[in-house]
């Protein structure tokens, strides 16, 4: 116990030399700084190259389809709705109660499993390319950027003291994102309510107690972390982020740095030749410091994986265009393997990655099955629990049902209820009903009987509900219940 750990002191000049473009902002004693660190505000810096233009061109069609899905109509209905207060989900042309639970929990498996296939393949894309809170953040950079110019006079701007420009520049960027966070707030709730009802109560101050809070609050949450939270969301807050890497693989695509290739790093002339590189032990990282000044998250990628890196490629752009100017091969960022950094190839059908290729494609059959398979119509039945049976004045013995008819598509729908078990028997209360889509009915009905036909204290009998679909087929269930007697 008394042997010392040995330290090793690494020179000043050895160790990696980054200057990330981080402003500190607060300051704060060196005990809090020891265990805290400050949060330095990241500028983050512009760029151009074909991983951009693809991320934008994802982000818009993302965007695009969150803002328009909630507006579509379905037989005069909201095509998609999660009516919580309701219980019912609808999909178009299926509406989904709490009974078709398996069907949620198909859809929550397949989602599960599509994203630990997508991670082992390709890393973290979904936090680089699919994510809400990425795709809100450069949504909110670009305003930043319109009414504060680029990194630079951002920082130069922040810096200066309060005067009539800083202040109205600030002013319109801060309009133009409380702005967006109303939108999306306002369309995110018009998921769970119906938006046309809501966008007229908002736009008119009308609007229910819960509806309003929902919509500030959600704009609250929109503004704080595409605004001011950003990287803190995704290297602090994000469940993802910290299990994701137990996918990960040494064939995992991921964005990496190529030392073996880069280093040492330096500043050095255009027109040096290779040999002026290689007696000054020069590789091909210039050290111009842009791979840093473009990461969202403030890390340099140079310094091997990190779990902060969502893989959104901005270096790999950024960095491309440092290559090329110099008139270098690009790839010194780039979407690689580790295999493949340390000469190998990357094995691509891998043990891990098959398994959850399988179990992807296996629920996914079972979700598709459950959705073919899926009758429109459902039937609940629940007995009177104030009397187990009656004598009636005619002397038959009667049951008292309320029959729960379930119409989960969108048309109005007529059904015919019968029931089989009895001899004979008579229904008092409507056999033929017809149910709004997406609508339960509630039907009290009774069931009487000679007692003769009766040989048992219990005698089990079917409900049958039947209607017909689109094409003129009929479609039935049948629900087993008790009759009771003595
Ligand atoms: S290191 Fe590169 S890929 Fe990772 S977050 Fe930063 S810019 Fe994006
Ligand atoms: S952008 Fe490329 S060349 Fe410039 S510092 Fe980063 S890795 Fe080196």
């Amino acid at each position: 116990m008394s042997e010392q750990i040995p330290i090793k002191v690494i020179p000043e000049e050895k160790k990696p030399k980054t200057v990330p473009k981080k402003v500190t902002v607060k300051p704060a004693d060196d005990a809090d700084q020891q265990h805290y660190p400050i949060r330095s505000r990241i500028y983050v810096r512009a760029v151009k190259g074909a991983i951009e233009n693809f991320r934008r061109f994802f982000g818009f069609i993302f965007l695009a389809l969150f803002a328009v899905i909630p507006w579509l109509t379905y037989e005069g209905q909201q095509a998609i709705l999660f009516d919580i207060p309701e219980q019912r989900f609808n999909l178009f042309a299926i509406t989904l109660w709490p009974q078709d639970l398996t069907v949620l929990a198909y859809i929550f498996i397949v989602a599960a499993f599509a994203l630990f296939f997508v991670t082992t393949f390709a890393g973290r894309v979904w936090c680089g390319f699919m994510c809400p809170q990425t795709t809100w953040v450069y949504m909110f950079i670009y305003f930043e950027e319109l009414f504060e110019g680029n990194a630079n006079k951002r920082i130069k701007l922040d810096q200066r003291k309060m005067d009539t420009d800083k202040f109205l520049r600030k002013s319109a960027k801060q309009i133009s994102w409380i702005l967006i966070s109303l939108l999306t707030a306002m369309t995110f709730v018009g998921y769970f309510t119906p938006i046309r009802e809501l966008f007229i109560a908002v736009t008119t101050l009308d609007t229910s107690f819960w509806a309003g809070f929902s919509v500030l609050f959600f704009a609250a949450c929109t503004y704080g972390n595409a605004g001011w939270m950003r990287e803190i969301m995704c290297i602090h807050m994000c469940p993802y982020a910290r299990f994701q890497s137990a996918m990960f693989d040494k064939d995992t695509f991921t964005v990496a740095y190529d030392s073996t290739r880069g280093e040492g790093r330096g500043p050095r002339s255009r027109k040096a030749t290779t040999e002026q590189l290689q007696a000054k032990g020069l590789g091909d990282c210039i050290d111009c410091n842009l791979c840093v000044q473009v990461c969202p998250t403030g890390i340099d990628i140079r310094n091997g994986l990190q779990y902060e890196c969502i893989n959104c490629g901005a270096c790999v752009d950024a960095c491309n265009g440092v290559m090329e100017k110099m008139g270098y091969s690009k790839g010194l960022i780039s979407f690689t393997s580790e295999h493949e950094l340390a000469g190998g190839t990357t094995k691509i059908f891998r043990p891990k990655l098959i398994g959850y290729a399988v179990v992807l494609l296996i629920m996914s059959g079972l979700l598709v099955a459950d959705f073919m398979n899926r009758k429109p119509l459902d039937l609940d039945i629940i007995r009177d629990r104030n009397s187990l049976y009656r004598e009636t004045n005619e002397g038959l013995i009667e049951n008292v049902f309320t029959l729960k008819v379930l119409n989960k598509s969108q048309k109005t729908r007529t059904f015919n209820l019968s029931i089989s078990g009895l001899t004979s028997h008579e229904w008092i209360g409507e056999q033929r009903v017809t149910v709004g889509g997406g609508e339960v009915l509630n039907l009290p009905i009774s069931i009487a009987t000679d007692a003769y036909n009766l040989e048992e204290r219990v005698t089990k009998i079917y409900f049958t509900v039947s209607t017909t679909d689109n094409d003129g087929e009929l479609i039935s269930i049948e629900e087993p219940a008790k009759f009771l007697y003595r």
